[in-house]
């Protein structure tokens, strides 16, 4: 198989489940089309690339990304466009993040020509299962894992890089309640905070069940050496509007995962003429905004709840409530996003990318 062109060969499914799943209102995450693109990185290269039908693959005890966790992925959607085509939003920037945490976690870069160009022709062959209902979308999940059968403790020497589809729903998470974390961490400077590694979500669903014994929906992750500036939400980043500006945590010491929600948000908020602090920020910031009266608006945001609202932030000692149903920025951004997606208004920043 040549290195260049990165072409998949394709063997169809035999049969196709569309015919009794209706594709409204579907859970995220559970089912997936009929085909899946696989590539295997042997002696230095991409190679095989091939689009299969979509079936469990059997796998070496000794597999090393099962022991060793090199482990790497991505969350990406595309949407039918008011034309009835098919776009993906901004597929580029995840490209970019995902050869980012691939050097990371030392394993071999993709190209954009495996990448892009292999989840449109898979996109391609299974369009009917893009939804056609508003607010739905197809989430495209690449990921990437080691697959030596060797367990000494060393970069791999094979990787396999796929994709995989699944249909889903508007993802409309209810507001929700946030438990300031400061016993637990997710990220530290010089660690892999930035990079979308599985053991980020493996380390962090700990926390995230205490908070949930406590009564919370999620966790508000804060530095591991004050315990005092914020990081993310969970798996979102977060955002505050405290009087007429809104803040964020600036990506700068490699704790926070570059996401492509969160610029999109950022790039919208300043079109609008809204002012936007990228920065550390404090604890200490966010209760005295709140004592007076000026922390107007908590939300995360992410690819598969795009804008999420949160209505409390709870400590050990104090929490803070908020109306999320006077955000009126979050849900303007909420809304322009989804307009952006789905083709309703122009865009104007080259966000999507035409499969169709
Ligand atoms: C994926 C992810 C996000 C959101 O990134 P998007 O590109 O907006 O989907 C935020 N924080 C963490 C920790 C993530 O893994």
């Amino acid at each position: 198989m040549s290195t260049e062109g990165f072409a998949p060969r394709i063997e169809r499914a035999a049969s196709s489940a569309l015919q009794t799943l209706k594709l409204e209102n579907l859970p995220f995450g559970k089912y997936f089309t009929e085909h899946k693109l696989v590539a295997d990185h042997i002696d230095g290269a991409w190679r095989d690339v091939r689009i299969t039908p979509y079936q469990p693959f059997e796998i070496h005890p000794s597999m090393s990304a099962l022991h060793y966790g090199q482990a790497i992925f991505e969350g990406i959607k595309a949407f039918r466009t008011s034309d009835g085509g098919v776009a993906i939003f901004r597929p580029g920037e995840n490209l970019k993040r995902f050869n980012r945490s691939a050097a990371r976690m030392e394993m071999p870069e993709v190209p954009a020509a495996l990448f892009l160009d292999g989840m449109k022709e898979l996109i391609r062959l299974d369009q009917a299962w893009v939804p056609d209902f508003p607010e739905h979308s197809l989430y495209i999940r690449p990921f990437m894992f080691a697959t030596d059968h060797y367990l000494g403790v060393r970069p791999s020497e094979t990787y396999r890089f796929m994709v995989i589809l699944c249909p889903s729903g508007p993802f409309f998470m209810e507001p929700q309640r946030i438990f300031v974390e400061r016993h637990y961490v997710r990220a530290v400077e010089g660690g892999v905070g930035f990079a979308k590694t599985a053991g980020n979500y493996g380390a962090s669903m700990h926390a995230a069940a205490e908070a949930r014994k406590r009564g919370y929906d999620q966790v508000l992750w804060t530095d591991p050496v004050e315990h005092r500036w914020v990081q993310e939400i969970g798996m979102m980043n977060v955002f505050f509007r405290i009087g007429d500006t809104v803040v964020t945590p600036a990506l700068d010491a490699g704790t926070i995962l570059h996401g492509v929600t969160r610029d999109s948000l950022i790039t919208l908020l300043k079109e609008w003429g809204r002012k936007v602090e990228e920065r550390p920020i404090s604890l200490e910031e966010l209760t005295s905004a709140y004592d007076a009266g000026e922390l107007r608006e908590v939300f995360g945001s992410g690819t598969a709840a795009s804008v999420s609202m949160i209505r409390e932030l709870g400590f050990e000692d104090r929490s803070m409530v908020f109306d999320p149903g006077s955000f009126e920025w979050a849900k303007a951004l909420r809304q322009g996003l989804s307009d952006i997606r789905e083709g309703r208004v122009s865009d104007t920043h080259g966000w999507l990318q035409r499969v169709l």
